[in-house]
């Protein structure tokens, strides 16, 4: 894996794209993959930012919620992703959730709404307005696999060879998100065993950590593979329990639900966004819907604020800062 961004940045811009995309250090990095991908050789996913287009899309009633195509549009934005191309459903969960928090951020700013916790000291429910983004935890993988997402570990006790691997996006969409954090740690670990001795039948392993894995072993590879994972999470600002006035800091693991490009109103939002820069910037629909999330809000609202200051040109200038003295306005 090579550290310098050089060789990243000449293949990006060899693509000649009209908008740069989001460059993220993988959390695994990289070297669960095959040693010739991209992922592999640089440590880093390169993605387009989103928009209109997938915003769109996925907010139709039909693809709303649906985590497997929304994973399907993760992988769609995706370059740099061959010889051999990696399904998002075989990324390890906190790569993919690199990319969601990172279109999240790009595309609507660090604060998120509509999101409820429980309060750490008394349990009621707390259910913020907004709350912000104000620090992201990432805590990468520590180990050097045996082979791609394949890991080893040996027991204390006999002396069992065991390969373990970490959640995939596939066992998220299989198992669901909460029941993947919720495994005690004997079904947590016929999950994530691959391999025992050479034998890897499902039904042998899970034999094997009911019989024969001593309380000791599951205990020590439970926290040896916790130890290890690579995860992201965000940590938020404050926020008070009305109940027992307790200090909340929520910090929580990212999930698809971020990536916020489902919301109820995103319709209403975009036709009036594509209508002020259609009618404003003369700009196509075809350039407002190529345009990135971020980008598109930025230039409606700078657009509005030239509007204003046509029509109202006294009232635009009273409301800018005052020169200061000696600089003179050219
Ligand atoms: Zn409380």
């Amino acid at each position: 894996m090579q550290n310098s961004l050089f060789p990243v940045v000449k293949k990006i811009s060899d693509l000649g794209l009209k908008y740069p995309p989001i460059v993220s250090d993988l959390p695994s990095l990289g070297i669960i993959y095959p040693e010739n991908h991209f992922f592999h050789q640089y440590g880093k996913v390169v993605y387009k930012k989103l928009t209109a287009q997938e915003e769109q899309l996925y907010s139709e009633p039909l693809f709303i919620n649906n985590s497997v195509l929304l994973n399907q549009m993760c992988e769609s934005l995706i370059y740099f992703n061959d010889s051999p191309k990696i399904s998002i459903e075989d990324m390890i969960i906190a790569d993919r959730d690199v990319m969601v928090l990172m279109q999240r951020i790009v595309s609507f700013g660090d604060k998120l709404y509509g999101l409820e916790f429980e309060c750490s000291e008394c349990d009621s429910k707390l259910s913020p307005s907004e709350i912000e983004i104000r620090d992201i935890k990432i805590e990468k993988l520590s180990l050097i696999p045996f082979e791609p997402n394949k890991n080893v570990f040996m027991t204390k006790i006999n002396k069992h060879r065991i390969l373990f691997k970490f959640f995939t996006v596939k066992d998220e969409l299989e198992s669901g998100i909460s029941a993947l954090y919720s495994f005690k740690p004997s079904e947590f670990l016929s999950k994530v065993i691959i391999d025992v001795d050479g034998y890897n039948d499902p039904q042998i392993i899970e034999q094997f950590v009911k019989r024969d894995l001593s309380i000791k072993d599951v205990r020590k590879l439970y926290s040896y593979i916790s130890e290890h994972e690579p995860y992201i999470k965000f940590i938020s600002n404050s926020i008070i329990c009305k109940n027992c006035h307790y200090d909340n800091k929520v910090e929580t693991r990212i999930n698809l639900d971020f990536l916020g490009i489902n919301h109820e109103k995103t319709k209403e939002i975009q036709l009036d966004e594509f209508y002020i820069l259609e009618r404003h910037l003369n700009m196509t629909y075809d350039d407002v819907l190529q345009l990135p999330i971020q980008d598109r809000k930025s230039l409606k609202l700078k657009t509005i604020a030239n509007v204003k200051k046509e029509n109202n040109p006294k009232e635009a200038e009273s409301n800018e800062p005052l020169q200061r003295h000696g600089s003179k306005k050219i």
